[in-house]
């Protein structure tokens, strides 16, 4: 008999989650991680609330400040202010959120090991096996692959061989320690006091974005951009970050500076092959239109839990194909409608400029675009009110994003 029911490698959000649904379910879970948590992961650290409203536990108390939305600057200047006076998010430090995530499968009785790093997956009719650096070889009936865009189990089991340029973005983040008051001074909003929002920049960095969500005294900046179309994005992050610090008299201690890629195209082709699955940014779960990947990843989780339990009790490995039709279900049409929305608009700075231009000057269609970002709606249903909005008021403009 395999030593586990499941094996899960990764303990971020999505392995995580996994860990814990499958373990309420009196399944024998085992997580590995290469890292020991606490652990740094680059990440701006905004989720809109459709994580928390998942998620069984509250994470208050890893949560640094609540978010009332955005100020969007446009390349030619515009500033669409996508805040309002309710908060709609949460901004939190990924090693805390990430850590208590991974206590809270413990708790639900899911094995984790830290600091163990795989290297290898394989699997037959009866079981999978995987091989840790060390050289241990450990057996489950089932194997989750949670291990991010670098999945070592998507390679190993022929998902894929690796993300191509045209397929991920590129990300640098810096955690910029300012203090509360120029956290509070830069991003503040008028509804509350210390209330505060996130800033995205279109504009200085080509085909990508630059942002500045803000924590209790750490400002998260970085910049993202399609990884085919990059060039020089840290040497345009700097030269901006100059100019912001200057602008806000600032001179931050700079507590990490870290890359890292993330999924653009949306999902995998597969998620499922044999005995395993693959979920979060393994499977390519990122929204490309906001980079948002957590909620994905938490979701994918949770859909994929009850289906791997059946796949135990009734010793059938094929129930599994039921992820791909549960995920597609729940989230494959909006990942696609995401996509094509970031492709629109990431098209050319025209494109940028004229969406945000409407945006500014259309009362509608902002706050169509207030609710894609803070996550209230569907992307498919926005997009579609948004298309007839432009089409309606604006068709000169609308037929110009094609041309
Ligand atoms: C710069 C940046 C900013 C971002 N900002 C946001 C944001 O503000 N909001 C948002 O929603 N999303 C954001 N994202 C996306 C988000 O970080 C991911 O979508 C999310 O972390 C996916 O969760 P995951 O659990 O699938 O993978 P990860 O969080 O990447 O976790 C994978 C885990 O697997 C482990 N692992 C990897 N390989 C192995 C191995 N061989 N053996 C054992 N363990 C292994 C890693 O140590 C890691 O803990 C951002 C991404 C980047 C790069």
């Amino acid at each position: 008999m395999p030593d586990y029911d499941v094996i899960i490698v990764g303990g971020g959000p999505a392995g995580s989650t996994a860990a814990r649904r499958i373990a309420q379910r009196n399944l024998n879970v085992l997580l590995l991680d290469k890292a020991t948590f606490p652990r740094v992961k680059p990440c701006a650290g905004g989720m809109t609330d459709r994580v928390r409203n998942v998620l069984d536990f509250s994470i208050d108390e890893v949560v640094q400040r609540r978010s009332f939305g955005q100020r969007v600057y446009s390349p030619s200047g515009d500033i669409v202010d996508c805040t309002r006076p309710v908060t709609t998010g949460d901004l939190l430090m990924r090693g805390d959120f990430d850590t208590l995530l991974l206590r809270k499968a413990e708790e639900a009785g899911a094995k984790v090991r830290e600091g163990v790093n795989v290297v290898n997956a394989e699997q037959d009719a009866d079981k999978v096996t995987v091989t840790t650096s060390e050289g241990e070889r450990i057996e489950a009936k089932y194997l989750i692959g949670a291990d991010g865009i670098n999945s070592v189990v998507a390679k190993s089991l022929g998902f894929y061989k690796r993300w191509s340029a045209k397929d991920a973005a590129i990300c640098i983040e810096i955690e910029a320690e300012v203090g509360e008051e120029a956290v509070e001074r830069i991003c503040g909003v008028p509804y509350e006091e210390k209330g505060v929002a996130v800033h995205i920049y279109f504009g200085p960095v080509p085909f990508g974005y630059i942002w500045c969500f803000p924590k209790k005294s750490i400002l998260s900046l970085g910049a993202g951009c399609m990884q085919a179309k990059a060039k020089n994005i840290k040497g345009l992050f700097n030269k901006w970050f100059e100019d912001f610090k200057e602008k806000h008299d600032i001179d931050p201690k700079i507590i990490s500076d870290t890359a890292a890629r993330v999924p653009y195209s949306g999902a995998v082709k597969k998620t499922v092959i044999g005995r395993t699955i693959l979920i979060g940014d393994a499977a390519g779960f990122v929204y490309p239109f906001s980079g948002e990947g957590i909620v994905l990843g938490v979701q994918s989780a949770i859909i994929a839990a009850p289906i791997l339990e059946k796949a135990v009790a009734n010793s059938n490995p094929r129930i599994l194909t039921e992820f791909e039709k549960g995920w597609k279900q729940a989230f494959g049409s909006d990942l696609k409608v995401a996509k094509s929305t970031a492709d629109l608009m990431f098209k050319s700075e025209k494109n940028l400029n004229t969406i945000l231009r409407l945006a500014y000057e259309d009362q509608v269609i902002g706050d169509i675009m207030y609710k894609m970002i803070a996550g209230l709606d569907s992307y498919k249903n926005l997009q579609r009110q948004q298309v007839k909005r432009i089409l309606t008021k604006h068709p000169r403009a609308g037929l110009s994003l094609y041309i």
